[in-house]
């Protein structure tokens, strides 16, 4: 139990997780948080100013009243924040800095608290008796808007509190005297404060956490779209997406292998489908260790047949690539049962793109090459 709470406050209230999750999460949140501060900051500082413009009608332009004018000035000040964040934030959010973004959220949010803590305090000195009105709406309305980790939120609101009574209690002019009730209001407002910025948290961590699930489960099932399942090489959807993308005509450009195991039907009749299915596995696994660290791709054709294209290669290197992996297939030892180990070969076509040829020309080219290859089997044949 004490465990599984420390693990909450640990992960949940100070947010401490994998820092590539923490990272991706906190993109998230700015993205989110910003359409909520370009539409809230701008009614706060619609609502200041409409309180300005009243403090003008009741009072005049020039009120003898001092408080007045404190009130004028923190009316003012709201507004000036509200517009200088609402630009610094639209400045860290464009340029993707979600560090920064936070620290002035976090900043801008004590800021709002300790805003609402002097306003009530100026109301409990101006109609002498105690007023934390704003002091609540300022603690709790911000933290329940303000997406930060909660352990931001509480500690802001902790410390509007604690400048809150240190002023109200040492201040003579406040004229007050500690009591219970008022430390009581005190708590459930930061109670109330710590609530709703974990349980706004929380919500939002979790709907984040449910959509970057599911984009990524998208992502990969259209990558297992494209990939054959046996032998981990694309499929022929994956060729059918590529076909237009443009061939490398030069000395060094765009070259292809087609390759066929060689007597397939006999090695599948003589020792099952099974060990058929082995055979193209470890020939998949064998063609992307060749090309793994090379500008190229492998398709499974057909059945036992596949292609593999590469972006940048000379007539030599195709060569020597095909001849690579013929000799490797050729000394493989399949193991199936009883002890027995079997061995089989690959026939290699190969082809250049020269001439403005076309990608389907191309294969055509490679399966012709391919067919004289067939003549001997386990050869390679331009
Ligand atoms: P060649 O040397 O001329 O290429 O002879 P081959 O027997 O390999 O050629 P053929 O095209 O006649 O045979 C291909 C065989 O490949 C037929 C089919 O049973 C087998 N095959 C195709 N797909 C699969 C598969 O997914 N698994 C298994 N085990 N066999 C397959
Ligand atoms: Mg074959
Ligand atoms: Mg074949």
């Amino acid at each position: 139990m004490m465990k599984k709470l420390k693990h909450w406050f640990k992960t949940t209230f100070f947010f401490k997780i994998d820092p590539e999750e923490r990272n991706k999460i906190r993109d998230k949140v700015m993205e989110n948080d910003h359409r909520v501060y370009k539409f809230l900051l701008p009614i706060l500082m619609f609502i200041e100013g409409i309180m300005l413009v009243f403090s003008f009608i009741n009072h005049g332009p020039a009120p003898t009243n001092v408080t007045e004018h404190i009130y004028r000035g923190l009316y003012a000040f709201l507004i000036v924040m509200c517009f200088g964040v609402l630009l610094l934030l639209d400045h860290f959010f464009k340029k993707r800095r979600s560090t920064p973004y936070f620290v002035f959220v976090g900043i801008f949010l004590l800021s709002i608290m300790l805003w609402g803590t002097g306003i009530s305090l100026l109301d409990s000195y101006s109609v002498k008796g105690e007023n934390l009105t704003y002091f609540a709406i300022a603690l709790i309305g911000t933290s329940a808007f303000l997406t930060l980790e909660p352990w931001v939120a509480s500690f802001a609101c902790l410390i509007a509190a604690v400048v809150y009574d240190v002023i109200y209690f040492s201040v003579p002019a406040f004229n007050a005297t500690p009591n219970p009730l008022f430390f009581a209001s005190h708590c459930v407002i930061c109670g109330i404060c710590i609530i709703s910025a974990t349980f706004n948290f929380v919500r939002l961590i979790g709907s984040i956490r449910l959509e970057m699930k599911v984009s990524s489960m998208n992502e990969s099932l259209s990558e297992k779209a494209l990939v054959d399942d046996l032998t981990k090489v694309f499929n022929r959807r994956y060729l059918t997406e590529h076909i237009d993308v443009p061939l490398d005509y030069s000395e060094n450009g765009s070259g292809v292998i087609m390759l066929d195991i060689d007597h397939f039907k006999r090695l599948n009749d003589t020792y099952g489908h099974q060990v058929g299915d082995e055979c193209l596995s470890l020939l998949g696994i064998a063609i992307n260790n060749l090309i793994r660290d090379k500008e190229a791709y492998c398709v499974r054709y057909g059945g036992e047949e596949f292609l593999i294209f590469f972006k940048n290669i000379s007539k030599g290197d195709l060569e020597i690539y095909a001849e690579t992996l013929r000799r490797r297939i050729e000394k493989m030892k399949v193991s199936i049962s009883g002890g027995v180990q079997l061995r089989y070969t690959i026939s290699c076509g190969l082809a250049k793109a020269e001439d403005g040829i076309s990608y389907n020309n191309l294969i055509n080219q490679a399966d012709e090459a391919l067919y004289r290859a067939k003549e001997t089997r386990n050869t390679v044949s331009f």
